[in-house]
């Protein structure tokens, strides 16, 4: 869906349908799902809108794709930041707002450098060639869109709009130097203006012919009369106006519409001028027609003016002082009203500006707020998971012996009532037993403590191997270890203790220590499950007792 919209605004702004470019893009925003994509759309979408004369929303959607490129995380930040902020130049430079445009031109340009971007710094030059025209840095201005113009030849073809632009841009730039040097009166700077202009006008109007963007055709062509205005070509400028107007008219440009009607106005009336003609004339009176019947908004002030001064000239020249007066009046008044509505449109962006810091503001708060929520909930996950360790940390180790790690006798008074109860309830036969290791005391005396130690893990491992998960088995006394089998009678129990006698004496105790020997005794008690567990095990002890005394290593069994 992104892909799709995406792809069908690209191709519509090519073909300058920028409306329905800017709608595609707005679906395209809608159906991004990466802070990338969000970018891309915000980016083209602040790029289409100036073109439909919508400053306030461009200005939105500049200011929030600078925003976004700040999440973008990645190697490819600058190139994100460089694009962004180059849109956001522009739109501060159309806003007449230049030190803003300048400041985010500046940024742009360094970010495009970083990521060493010909294309966008090429771009970020351009743009902040326009900001320095909008300072009346005229200079600067041309400087900068020269040294953009060289990246844009050097790159391939696919940065013909950038050709383009760059060629516009000069020649527009001269040509505002020349209607300013014409209203100061100042022939000499007119004409170098003028001549400054010439190559660039001509030869982006060559190239645009080849261009498929009407729009940029439009720019090109206007800008191409505009000169030939000044440099009198008046028949060609004439035809060219015609073109363009036509082109403008079938896409829908109204300013174009009307800009090549005021100067196909300003033309005719340059051609009476020359031809000397005094009379009342159609050009003049179309010229009074377009600057005080049009809406203010349809035709831009600065061309408003340049009529009223047109107007005001030509009355002069003719005598009629009262219409030149008006002219003149007019004049004045547009160009307060051009300050006033500079300044009107500037309150404006500040006040958006405002409006979108703010909503960073509170954003970036939510945002941190959920980050620490974030944080405190994994802090108590984290400190839950801890505690539920140490539950089962500490549970284990209330039921295991530290040494042997086999159940301890915490465990097997915990067990054996249940175990005793099951075998109740099941009808099954119960054995018991205690198994005490033969004069243990006689192994540490002889081996030390630690060898005794050893002796002990061994005995439990052992033990371990030869019996199932199911039988009981727990140390509970120093050397003394406890048995018990559900579901076992007496003879079957005898022979396990047997075999477990028997894997203990013939264990290669040699191999722990040399000349060590370990036996057991044990004492099984078995039969039909008793009312309480201690009459199972006093039974047993007593039984081991009876081995002890018979002479240790062996097994004796009792009946409960
Ligand atoms: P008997 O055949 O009559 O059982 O003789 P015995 O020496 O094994 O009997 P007694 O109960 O007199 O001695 C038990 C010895 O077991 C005393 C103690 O030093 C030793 N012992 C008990 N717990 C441990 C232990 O955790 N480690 C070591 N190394 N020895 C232990
Ligand atoms: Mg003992
Ligand atoms: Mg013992």
């Amino acid at each position: 869906m992104f892909q799709r919209e995406l792809a069908r605004a690209l191709h519509l702004s090519r073909r300058g349908a920028y409306r329905d470019a800017t709608d595609a893009l707005e679906l395209s925003l809608v159906a991004a799902d990466s802070v990338r994509e969000r970018a891309r759309a915000l980016i083209l979408i602040a790029h289409n809108l100036p073109r439909q004369g919508d400053l306030p929303a461009a200005l939105r959607r500049a200011s929030e794709a600078v925003a976004m490129v700040r999440l973008i995380d990645g190697p490819d930040q600058d190139e994100w930041t460089a694009e962004a902020l180059t849109e956001l130049c522009y739109v501060y430079a159309q806003f007449q707002m230049g030190r803003d445009a300048m400041q985010a031109g500046w940024q742009g340009l360094a970010a495009a450098r970083r990521a060493q971007d010909p294309a966008r710094e090429a771009w970020a030059l351009n743009r902040l060639a326009v900001a320095f025209a909008v300072t009346d840095q005229v200079e600067q201005a041309c400087q900068h869109t020269l040294q953009a113009l060289e990246i844009a030849q050097q790159q391939a073809a696919g940065e013909r709009e950038l050709l383009l632009s760059c060629l516009n841009n000069l020649a527009h730039f001269w040509l505002q130097a020349h209607a300013e040097a014409i209203r100061d009166e100042d022939r000499r700077s007119a004409a170098e203006a003028l001549a400054q202009a010439e190559p660039y006008a001509v030869r982006a109007a060559d190239l645009v012919r080849e261009e498929g963007n009407p729009f940029l055709v439009v720019v090109s062509l206007s800008n191409l009369v505009e000169l030939q205005l000044g440099t009198g070509a008046i028949d060609d400028a004439l035809l060219i106006a015609d073109e363009y107007e036509r082109l403008a008219q079938r896409h829908g440009y109204a300013g174009m519409v009307l800009q090549a009607r005021a100067q196909r106005a300003l033309l005719q009336l340059k051609r009476d001028d020359c031809a000397g003609a005094t009379d009342a004339l159609p050009a003049l009176a179309t010229l009074q027609d377009l600057v005080s019947q049009q809406a203010p908004q349809q035709l831009p002030t600065r061309l408003r003016r340049q009529l009223a001064l047109a107007i005001y000239r030509a009355c002069k020249l003719r005598g009629d002082t009262a219409r030149a007066l008006a002219a003149h009046e007019l004049l004045s008044s547009l160009e307060r009203q051009t300050a006033r509505s500079a300044m009107a449109l500037q309150t404006e962006a500040m006040l958006i500006r405002q409006e979108f810091e703010q909503a960073q503001a509170r954003a970036e708060h939510a945002l941190q707020d959920a980050r620490r929520e974030r944080e405190r909930a994994e802090l108590a996950e984290q400190e839950q998971q801890r505690l539920r360790r140490e539950a089962a940390e500490l549970g284990r180790m209330a039921h295991e012996d530290a040494l042997t790690g086999l159940n301890n006798r915490r465990h097997a008074e915990f067990a054996l009532p249940l175990l005793l109860e099951r075998a109740r309830q099941e009808h099954k036969p119960i054995a018991l037993g205690l198994l005490d290791i033969d004069h243990f005391k006689q192994v540490n005396d002889a081996f030390g403590h630690g060898v005794g130690d050893q002796a002990l893990q061994k005995v439990a491992q052992v033990l371990r191997r030869q019996l199932r998960s199911a039988d009981l088995l727990a140390r509970v006394g120093g050397e003394e270890f406890m048995l018990v089998f559900v579901g076992v009678p007496a003879e079957r129990g005898q022979e396990i203790c047997e075999r477990l006698r028997g894997a203990i004496a013939n264990h290669l105790w040699g191999e722990l220590v040399p000349g060590l020997r370990v036996t057991v005794s044990i004492g099984l008690a078995a039969g039909e499950p008793p009312a309480k567990a201690a009459m199972l095990v006093e039974t047993a002890d007593q039984a081991l007792y009876a081995a002890k005394h018979a002479g240790r290593n062996r097994v004796q069994v009792m009946g409960v």
